[in-house]
């Protein structure tokens, strides 16, 4: 069965030409579906002997919510989807002044390692298809109603462990047959894999990149992400400086404040120096707890802020939503995965 859902408009024009049909039909087809239609039959401007041709030779299959948790603090809501082959991803609705974000999930777990992240304590199971990441988006929107302006790929998963997949997902959403979402209005967050994010730079795309730092030397962060055992943070800042001469587009480093791990002084010093003569904003996330994990939240952020704004590195401190529902990556899902195992 073709992954109907994860084709691009010209790929549906073209299937409908070699199923018999005039082009436009594809781009009924597209917009059926990025409307979020859930059954072939109620694409109504299809004849019947149309929809049962594509249903013969296509599929398409919605998640299903398994779980929704609305935050009584800041209307924060978070979605537990069950996918067609019963694993489960998360996304996060985000309510600000300045629109509704959603924080979409790229992969079912996660091979990283990181060890604060509890979206990567049962490894990775598999990829997602574009079309799961794009109904992620559209099922948040038309179960909330709120209408979505901004995406970011920081749910669970390494979106460029999944590269392909995800270009074709943000050409789906950007589509303006589609949801229409412009790449200045998504961020995508990486661990770093520098040649993936070498790849990225030279298509140019206007969004914006973070890039998960959480410790300025090779010594700390080896030690809390596996991955900077085979790259380090010399040539992770060399690629990000690549990236902002490629793309003019200034880096986002995210920055998990860890007590007594990567929040001393001299810390916030080295990485003022990585960021000299390369614009670039600094992120402090608040580290939030995961029962598996020993780390615990820093006392020091404030005083870390100020002394990288001291030295001009602009540093912001995000703001936590939704914290009385789990809302942070991976929590929710290995909930249910231990429900599951009881
Ligand atoms: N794999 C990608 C995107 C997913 S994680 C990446 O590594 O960037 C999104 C962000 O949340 C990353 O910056 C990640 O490091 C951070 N994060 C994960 N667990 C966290 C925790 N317990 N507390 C605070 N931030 C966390």
């Amino acid at each position: 069965m073709t992954d109907l859902k994860s084709m691009t408009l010209e790929e549906m024009t073209i299937l409908a030409k070699e199923l018999g049909e005039p082009a436009f039909r594809g781009k009924q087809i597209f917009h059926w579906l990025h409307r979020g239609v859930t059954d072939f039959e109620d694409m109504s401007d299809l004849s019947k002997s149309f929809r049962e041709k594509l249903k013969n030779t296509c599929a398409f299959t919605p998640p299903q919510v398994e779980r929704k948790q609305i935050s009584a603090h800041d209307g924060t809501i978070k979605y537990l989807w069950r996918l067609s082959d019963g694993n489960c991803v998360e996304t996060v609705l985000m309510r600000y002044r300045h629109g509704n974000t959603v924080c979409i999930s790229s992969q079912v777990g996660c091979r990283m390692g990181c060890a604060f992240c509890a979206s990567t304590i049962g490894g990775k199971v598999r990829n997602l298809t574009p079309a799961e990441m794009l109904d992620q988006v559209l099922f948040t929107q038309l179960d909330s109603g709120a209408e979505i302006s901004n995406i970011v790929l920081m749910g669970i998963g390494e979106p460029l462990d999944n590269m392909d997949n995800v270009l074709r997902f943000l050409e789906l959403v950007n589509s303006p047959h589609g949801l229409n979402i412009g790449m200045r209005h998504i961020s995508l967050s990486t661990c770093g894999l520098v040649e993936q994010i070498d790849r990225l730079a030279q298509l140019k795309l206007q969004l914006t990149l973070s890039v998960s730092l959480h410790a300025p030397d090779d010594e700390t962060r080896s030690k809390i992400m596996p991955v900077n055992r085979s790259v380090g943070v010399e040539k992770l800042f060399d690629c990000c400086r690549r990236y902002f001469n490629t793309t003019g587009r200034r880096i986002s480093y995210e920055y998990a404040m860890i007590d007594n791990v990567n929040d001393h002084d001299w810390q916030a010093d080295l990485l003022v120096s990585h960021l000299k003569g390369t614009p670039g904003h600094v992120n402090l996330i608040p580290l939030n707890e995961v029962e598996e994990s020993p780390l615990r939240p820093s006392r020091r952020t404030r005083a870390f802020q100020e002394r990288l704004e001291r030295q001009g590195v602009t540093a912001t401190v995000r703001r936590k939503l939704g914290g009385d529902i789990d809302a942070s990556c991976g929590q929710l899902r290995r909930k249910r995965m231990e429900e599951e195992e009881l």
